[in-house]
C-alpha cells in the first residue's frame, strides 16, 4: 500500500519517539534501582563485562567451550542475585527491562524486515487523521444515514419511490465499503444537490481507511487547485499532490462541477480518470450535475470513460439538508 511520504515520515518520528521513550524511562528506573542497592549496578557492570570476555575469548580461537561455559554459569548466578536483590528492595521482576510500547518490534516498526502490525496502525491513524480533517467523516456513517428523509412516494419524473432507491444505494455503498480493495470497481454518484452523496462516500472512505488503505478524499475545487498552484510553482511547499492522486488507493473527488472549469482542469481530470481506469484504481466521483451537463462541461472523452467503467448511483429525493434545516 502506497503511504504518502509525509504519512510514512512521521510514522517513523512516533516510532523514534517511543524508542526513546522505552529507553530514557528504563534509564529513570535503572537510577533509582542503584540509588538504593548499589550491588545491581556491580551487577550490571560484571554482566556487560562478561559480554566483552566472550567476544574477545571467541576472537582467539582455539577451543573457547570451557571458559565460555564456565562465563554462562557466572551469568547465571549474578541474573539470580538480580533477582534476588529486586525482590528484596521491592522492585518488580522486570524493573530493569525496557518496557517497550511494541513488544513484537521492539519499537523498530519491523520485525524480520517486514512492517510490524504497530507500525501498520500507525501509518492508518496518521493518514485517518489527516482525512479527518474533514470534519464531517466523524458524523457521517452508514448507521446514521436516515432513509426516513427519503419520500416513499414514486418520483414523478423517475416513477421511482426515492426511499427504496436510496435503501438500495445505502445497502451497495455498505457491501462496497465491506469488500473494498485497491482493485474495486469505481462509483460514479450522480442526482440533486444535498441528497447524501457525500455523506455515503465520507462513510466508504471511514471504513477504507479503518482496513488501512490509502485514502484521498477532496472537493474537484480544491483537488484541481491544489494541483494547478502546484503545477506553476505556486506553492513551493506542495509536492507530490499529483502522484498522491494518481497513486493512492481510493480517490474520492467531491462536487465535481463546481471547481471553475479552464482548460487546465479538464485536461487534469481527464488524465485522473484515465490514469486510474489504465490501472485498475477505484474513484468515487460524486457531482450534482446531469450526464449532459457534465458533457458540456469536459467533453465526450471524460464522461464516455465515467459511464462506460463507473458504476452509476442515481439519487432520488429532496433536499435533505432542507428537510433538516441545516441550510
Ligand atoms: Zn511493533
Amino acid at each position: 500500500m502506497a503511504y504518502k511520504s509525509d504519512v510514512i515520515e512521521q510514522a517513523k518520528n512516533i516510532l523514534k519517539k517511543r524508542a526513546q521513550k522505552a529507553q530514557y524511562d528504563l534509564e529513570d528506573r535503572q537510577e533509582l534501582a542503584y540509588e538504593k542497592c548499589p550491588e545491581l549496578l556491580e551487577i550490571k557492570k560484571k554482566l556487560a563485562l562478561s559480554g566483552i570476555a566472550v567476544a574477545r575469548i571467541m576472537l582467539e580461537g582455539g577451543d573457547p567451550q570451557d571458559r565460555v561455559e564456565k562465563i554462562a554459569k557466572e551469568n547465571l548466578a549474578l541474573q539470580a542475585r538480580r533477582k534476588e536483590l529486586l525482590a528484596q528492595n521491592g522492585f518488580p521482576e522486570d524493573y530493569l527491562k525496557p518496557k517497550f510500547f511494541c513488544d513484537k518490534c521492539e519499537d523498530t516498526g519491523f520485525v524480520d524486515g517486514k512492517i510490524c502490525e504497530c507500525h501498520r496502525k500507525l501509518l492508518r491513524q496518521i493518514s485517518f487523521e489527516k482525512i479527518s480533517e474533514i470534519s464531517a467523516i466523524k458524523t457521517s456513517r452508514f448507521d446514521n444515514f436516515d432513509l426516513s428523509y427519503y419520500p416513499d412516494e414514486p418520483d414523478a419524473k423517475t416513477g421511482v419511490s426515492p426511499r427504496r432507491r436510496m435503501r438500495e444505494i445505502l445497502n451497495y455503498c455498505k457491501c462496497y465499503a465491506d469488500d473494498f480493495s485497491a482493485k474495486s470497481d469505481s462509483i460514479f454518484m450522480y442526482g440533486a444537490t444535498g441528497l447524501g452523496k457525500t455523506h455515503l462516500s465520507l462513510a466508504i472512505a471511514a471504513k477504507a481507511i479503518e482496513k488501512g488503505y490509502d485514502v484521498i478524499y477532496s472537493s474537484a475545487p480544491n483537488l484541481l487547485s491544489k494541483l494547478e498552484n502546484e503545477k506553476f510553482g505556486r506553492n513551493p511547499d506542495s509536492v507530490g499532490t499529483e502522484e498522491a492522486i494518481l497513486d493512492c488507493d481510493l480517490l474520492i473527488i467531491d462536487d465535481l462541477g463546481a471547481e471553475f472549469s479552464t482548460q487546465f482542469t479538464v485536461s487534469a481530470i481527464y488524465n485522473i480518470i484515465n490514469t486510474r481506469i489504465t490501472y485498475h484504481k477505484p474513484v468515487i466521483i460524486s457531482t450534482n450535475l446531469t450526464s449532459q451537463e457534465l458533457e458540456a462541461k469536459y467533453s465526450e472523452r471524460i464522461t464516455s470513460r465515467i459511464i462506460g467503467c463507473y458504476t452509476d448511483l442515481l439519487f432520488l429525493g429532496k433536499d435533505v439538508r432542507q428537510i433538516m434545516n441545516l441550510e
